[in-house]
């Protein structure tokens, strides 16, 4: 937005924020380090590109909305929005909470399969962001691994609303959104579908994903891989507990009529295990 000379080197800076390392690239654009030039405060800035307005009109709705959610959620695992900034070069730089544990993607390549006790941990701490999302009418819709990331204590932190949609309760969503492996049948099959429902069906993979270190559904080929999800049989290995493998396959159900809810969920007795 605004570079400033220190010792002779060029500083780019946002606001207070002085930009430093990249520490992501997503859809939308870069997401750089930012620190505040006197405190010394961290926060994460994710820049959003004006090439991408240019391409398409319907990006600038999406940021708009991805503000106007995030600005209304307060909850302690979803990531929080401080404040936002417009500039010539870029259209909004979205200054947001800096989590330094990483996605909960990384983790899980480096981990492979979870321990029972740890996913559920991490399960739980999405389905209580969720269901405070849901709450507000506000559906995540690209819910992934890649959009959870991790603090420095190992807590989740929902990230990445540019998906996200405010829904009342008698409305549908239309648009199909999110990464095929965690999208829904109903959100694939481009029919009208309660967003609430395609984001419990994405926790359902995300679950498996936790507690296999792979995932239910997964081709090469799109097509083929539209096909499974829309069939929705799948395998899950012998290590897994019955209890979780129970609770998966009442999350993993074709017809969102028949799919568990989040109020389901808690229910669930591996969902209310205690620690052994
Ligand atoms: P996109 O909409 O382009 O996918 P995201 O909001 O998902 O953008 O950000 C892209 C990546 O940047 C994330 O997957 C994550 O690795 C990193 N990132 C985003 N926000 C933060 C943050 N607040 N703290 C740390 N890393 C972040
Ligand atoms: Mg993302």
């Amino acid at each position: 937005m605004q570079d400033i000379e220190k010792n002779n080197t060029i500083v780019e800076r946002v606001g207070p924020y002085e930009l430093k390392k990249t520490i992501g690239v997503g859809s939308t654009g870069q997401v750089k380090l930012g620190v505040h030039a006197k405190t010394g405060f961290t926060v994460a800035v994710k820049i959003i590109s004006k090439n991408l307005f240019k391409k398409k009109q319907s990006y600038i709705f999406n940021i708009e909305r991805e503000i106007t959610i995030m600005k209304l959620i307060n909850h302690p695992h979803v990531l929080s929005l401080f404040d936002v900034y417009e500039s010539e070069e870029y259209l909004r730089y979205i200054i947001l909470e800096y989590v330094k544990g990483g996605e909960l993607f990384r983790y899980l390549v480096e981990q492979g399969k979870l321990k029972e006790s740890e996913a559920l941990e991490f399960f739980r701490q999405i389905i209580s962001a969720l269901e405070f999302c849901h709450h507000h009418y506000i559906c995540h819709r690209d819910l992934k691994p890649e959009n959870l990331l991790l603090d420095s204590y190992k807590k989740v932190k929902i990230a990445d609303f540019g998906m996200a949609s405010i829904q009342l309760n008698e409305e549908f969503c239309r648009t199909s959104c999110g990464s095929p492996h965690y999208a829904s049948p109903e959100v694939i099959s481009g029919h009208p579908y309660d967003g609430r429902l395609a984001d419990v069906w994405s926790c359902g993979v995300i679950l498996y994903a936790l507690l296999t270190g792979t995932l239910p559904f997964d081709e090469d080929n799109t097509s083929s891989l539209l096909k499974k999800i829309k069939i929705g049989i799948f395998h899950i290995p012998h290590h897994v507990s019955s209890a979780a493998q129970d609770l998966i396959k009442k999350i993993l159900i074709v017809d969102p009529k028949r799919r568990y809810t989040i109020a389901d969920i808690k229910q669930h007795p591996w969902f209310l295990k205690t620690a052994a």
